[in-house]
């Protein structure tokens, strides 16, 4: 399975760094974030090391979201939160600041205005079609 020695999240799973684990099996991990932007934040990772969207295989993202599937009902069940979002973030200006694929379960409040809602605005018809297309075009 793909590592990298210099990897935040590779030395968590390896046990060099200490964590709050609370799930681990053959291909994933899952893990308390340290900087929890709400009560209950964890964090789930594919063993295998990958940086992003764009390069974590099909098995490791099918089993992250596997079992962040699994986190999310426990940390429902645990906290009953009013929402929970599961978010995933890829490069610099989304945010992602540690560069080994992880899903974040994230337990919301009523309220809590965490900076990563935003408000509907109708968008223009035309330019959305236009996308659309061009993104088909590289599927
Ligand atoms: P990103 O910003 O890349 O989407 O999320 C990275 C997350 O990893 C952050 O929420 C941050 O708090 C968490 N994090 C960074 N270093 C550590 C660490 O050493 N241990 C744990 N448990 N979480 C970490
Ligand atoms: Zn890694």
């Amino acid at each position: 399975m793909n590592t990298d020695p210099d990897c935040i999240f590779c030395k968590i799973i390896a046990g060099e760094i200490p964590s709050f684990k609370i799930h681990e099996d053959s291909e994933t991990f899952a893990f308390m974030d340290i900087n929890p932007a709400n009560e209950g934040h964890a964090l789930v990772i594919p063993k295998e090391h990958a940086r992003d969207v764009y390069s974590v295989s099909d098995s490791a993202i099918s089993a992250t979201v596997k079992t962040a599937k699994k986190i999310a009902a426990a940390v429902d069940k645990t906290l009953n939160p009013d929402g929970l979002n599961l978010l995933q973030c890829n490069g610099p200006a989304a945010a992602q600041s540690v560069m080994h694929f992880h899903m974040h379960v994230l337990p919301r409040r009523n309220g809590d205005d965490l900076k990563l809602n935003w408000g509907l605005e109708a968008g223009d018809m035309d330019a959305i079609g236009q996308l659309a297309e061009r993104i088909r075009d590289n599927l």
